[in-house]
């Protein structure tokens, strides 16, 4: 058995850049690259197997047509997507539904429960994240009137922050922020400011007002959490999470440190540093943007050298 390493795939938007490219040496299509779909299954950008047996399959048809990878799981589709997301301008500010409202609105489509983990940012960066509407009268008025500054949160960040978005909540990435964002595999968003920008076409983006008011949590509930740090040898693990959804962690290793897990497959992604994985006897480089997945019933492995990990499951 081995690790399932992963070519991502690009998306371009028109908020991208190319900072893909500078920190992690990915072969972007443009300078406005803003989404690396680094561990996907989704139907709409699903990455491909890079290496032993199954190198160029793609994870959804992986998922399909060996489950016992995955521990033969209940879920149809491949329940996480990791992403990088290349914030060169603001995002949209907008809301996802959750699986209730996604199955019913969007084609059966999984909810969107989200988390980021701030790899890098500028000075002064902020989000958005949440509103300040008591009521949902009050926030359909604000949107209407556009009173944007009055219903908007704004959160001050900085690199190594972590937060989770749950569906319902209104957020954005706002320019100068690079995010590693782990995410139920889903693709619906709706749309609720857009700052009146208009694509290269003179066309502005569509907006979903109705749905998103219909999804938005009213009043807005704070979702700060502290992270619990645990040191053990050779390796700092930060627990961020431990929702419904997903779990999700970072991994510092520095030196040679063992893992094992014997009840979940894991998505592993390195944001700093290089290394090496060993597994029976084998050896797997590591680097600053390698994306894996560690199979279910993979049993003991090690980790060695100076990096930095995001790791997720569900
Ligand atoms: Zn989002």
């Amino acid at each position: 058995m081995q690790p399932l390493f992963l070519h991502p795939v690009f998306k371009e938007r028109i908020w991208g850049g190319t900072t893909l490219q500078t920190e992690f040496g990915y072969d972007i299509p443009s300078n406005y690259t803003g989404e690396c779909w680094a561990i996907s299954a989704h139907p709409n950008g699903p990455s491909l197997i890079k290496n032993g047996p199954y190198e160029g399959m793609g994870l959804d048809e992986l998922w399909n047509k060996h489950p016992e990878l995955f521990g033969n799981p209940k879920e149809k589709v491949f329940p996480l997507l990791t992403k990088i997301l290349d914030a060169n301008q603001d995002l949209s500010v907008q809301v996802h539904p959750d699986d209730t409202y996604a199955q019913v609105h969007e084609n059966g489509e999984l909810g969107k429960t989200e988390c980021w983990y701030i790899i890098d940012c500028k000075e002064d960066a902020y989000i958005i994240f949440g509103h300040n509407a008591k009521t949902k009268e009050e926030l359909r008025k604000q949107i209407e009137d556009g009173k944007w500054e009055e219903l908007l949160r704004k959160v001050k960040i900085k690199p190594g922050d972590f937060f989770y978005v749950p569906s319902g909540t209104i957020h954005a990435l706002c320019e100068g922020t690079l995010v590693l964002e782990t995410q139920q595999s889903s693709d619906s968003t709706y749309r609720v400011y857009d700052y009146n920008r208009r694509d290269a076409a003179g066309n502005l983006r569509e907006l979903h007002l109705e749905k998103a008011i219909d999804v938005t949590t009213v009043p807005y509930q704070d979702q700060l959490s502290v992270p619990s740090v645990e040191k053990c040898k050779n390796v700092t693990i930060t627990t961020y999470v431990n929702s419904g959804f997903f779990s999700v962690y970072k991994w510092d290793v520095n030196g040679k440190t063992s893992f094992s897990f014997d009840d979940c497959y894991l998505l592993l992604s390195v944001i700093k540093g290089e290394g090496r994985l060993l597994h029976n006897g084998e050896k797997y480089d590591l680097k600053k943007g390698s994306h894996l997945i560690i199979p279910f019933g993979f049993g003991s492995f090690e980790l060695e050298g100076n990096c930095e990990l995001i790791v997720s499951h569900t």
